[in-house]
């Protein structure tokens, strides 16, 4: 553990926490909603997941029997505002089929990884997903990682551009306590970073990382064009 990469990454927090407030995360209703939501964000912006699931929420269908008895057809037309509607269906159907062998409530008194294993093993559920799962539906204190959070610790410069999501993850889980309002709250800040700020053409100058002296990109980028 390098107490200098704890510092950074708590300044790195306090500063996104005094701009933005806690976030209260992760935006759902249920459980259930919480999965879905996961599973249908993969690629696309929040905004369209929202309409996705009003519309299911609109029929009745935020519930497993029912995704289970709907053609994927039906389901893909609900979900149409997500983006990839015909493939996110299927890996809605498949994770609900794991739902019924696998209740939320059973998964949350199970090892971590043993329930991280079951996850990854479902068609659609990638890691980023399946922690998101862990975390905000099942309350498990695992750190989600995303594009935001790569591009950000790597323009902060805690990490190489090239660092994998393996990576990332450790260096949150192994340089910050292990609490779950923490992780919650930290990975909702830095979507909210990377939303308005720390975006693909960053705003530095009005970005609160910069502001409060944590970030240097912009400064070092124009001094490498000149
Ligand atoms: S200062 Fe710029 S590069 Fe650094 S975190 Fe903020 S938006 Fe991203």
């Amino acid at each position: 553990v390098s107490s200098n990469v704890t510092y950074r990454l708590m300044n790195l927090y306090q500063a996104m926490y005094n701009a933005n407030g806690y976030l209260d995360w992760w935006p759902g209703d249920t459980e259930l909603e919480i999965c879905i939501g996961a599973i249908l964000t993969q690629n696309t912006a929040w905004n369209n997941v929202e309409k996705a699931i009003s519309n299911l929420k609109r029929e009745g269908m935020l519930d497993v029997e029912r995704i289970l008895s709907s053609s994927t057809d039906e389901i893909a037309n609900l979900i149409r505002p997500s983006g990839y509607f015909n493939q996110k269906a299927l890996y809605l159907i498949e994770f609900c089929k794991f739902l019924q062998d696998n209740q939320l409530d059973s998964l949350k008194v199970m090892e971590a990884q043993d329930v991280r294993g079951r996850l990854l093993n479902v068609k659609g559920i990638g890691k980023e997903t399946a922690d998101s799962i862990m975390l905000y539906a099942l309350g498990f204190p695992i750190f989600v990682v995303d594009a935001y959070t790569k591009r950000l610790l790597s323009r902060v410069g805690l990490t190489s551009n090239n660092a994998s999501y393996d990576d990332i993850q450790d260096l949150f889980m192994e340089n910050l306590v292990t609490d779950i309002e923490l992780f919650n709250d930290y990975h909702a800040q830095i979507v909210e970073i990377g939303k308005n700020y720390c975006r693909k053409h960053p705003k530095c100058d009005l970005c609160p990382i910069r502001i409060n002296g944590l970030c240097t990109w912009s400064i070092n980028k124009s001094s490498r064009k000149s």
